[in-house]
């Protein structure tokens, strides 16, 4: 399938690695032009290199804190329209809620809802006075179904989830082809996945391998997403056929989720 939108402009955040860098690979193999974003420049500048040598499109890497005004507005500045905008930042710290005190919300609800609608709020308009826009917010599948420990990212993604919902149903944005939708991770094999995963591990005198044998055997596909796998699904969001899927929440978890809905 040819997702029609080689040429476009995209802005994919905290993307050097894991989730956001599958992002960013699917888009750039479809051609996009994109702009990626994080923290640490050596890690960004080797994955834009990466990224380079897939197709002929432009990467323009911007270091920086994406959950700043700063790191914002230098990732906006570095786009010169963002036709594709992928909300991701790193997640909060598991954790008792016992323990966290204003400070611990504040930190997480601006990096995990606040960041995504600052970002929404600079791109939408300029997206459907162009008549083409799609979002999409890398959340969690802890929306749908909480996890004690991650009470901090639980709170602040769903509040961006409920936030979304109502947005991307504005008449406005929907009848402009402007379309804005949650991606929502099970368990991928990526760095936060084994960062957490050794946190377990270490509290329980466990080996890490231990632990990860357990986690998959949470999941009905007995496997850990791909980073490839997740940006597959993002590319298809983002492509021209996705124009009428729009105020969603695509669960991409190996069937891990026991519900029917
Ligand atoms: P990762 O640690 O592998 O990669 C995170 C990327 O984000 C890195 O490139 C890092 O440099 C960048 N980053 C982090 N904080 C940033 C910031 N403030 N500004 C700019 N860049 C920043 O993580 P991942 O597994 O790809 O996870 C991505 C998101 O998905 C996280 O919010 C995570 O909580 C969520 N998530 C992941 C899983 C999973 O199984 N991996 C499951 C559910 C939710």
């Amino acid at each position: 399938m040819i997702l029609g939108i080689e040429g476009k402009w995209a802005l994919v955040c905290a993307a050097s690695k894991g989730l956001g860098k599958g992002c960013a690979q699917a888009l750039v193999a479809e051609g996009v032009n994109v702009v990626i974003t994080a923290r640490g420049a050596d890690a960004l500048e080797a994955t834009a290199a990466e990224l380079r040598a897939l197709n002929g499109g432009r990467v323009v890497a911007v270091a920086g804190d994406i959950t700043t005004p700063e790191g914002r507005t230098a990732a906006l500045a570095a786009c010169p329209q963002v036709d594709i905008l992928v909300n991701n930042a790193g997640g909060p710290p598991p954790g008792d809620f016992r323990d966290w005190e204003r400070d611990a919300w504040i930190k997480a609800i601006d990096a995990n809802m606040l960041t995504p609608i600052e970002l929404i709020k600079a791109t939408v308009d300029g997206m459907a006075a162009r008549g083409f826009g799609r979002v999409v917010n890398i959340t969690s599948g802890a929306v749908k179904a909480p996890i004690d420990m991650l009470g901090l990212s639980n709170g602040a993604r769903s509040g961006l989830t409920g936030f979304v919902a109502g947005l991307a149903r504005q008449g406005r944005l929907a009848s402009a082809n402007v379309t804005i939708n949650n991606l929502l991770p099970g368990v991928f094999d990526t760095d936060r996945l084994r960062t957490t995963m050794q946190g377990v591990a270490s509290k329980s005198g466990q080996s890490l391998d231990a632990v990860l044998d357990k986690r998959r055997a949470t999941v009905p596909a007995a496997r850990f997403g791909t980073a490839a796998e997740f940006g597959a699904v993002c590319a298809f969001m983002c492509s021209a056929h996705a124009g009428y899927l729009t105020g969603q929440n695509i669960l991409l978890d190996g069937g891990a989720f026991p519900g029917a809905f």
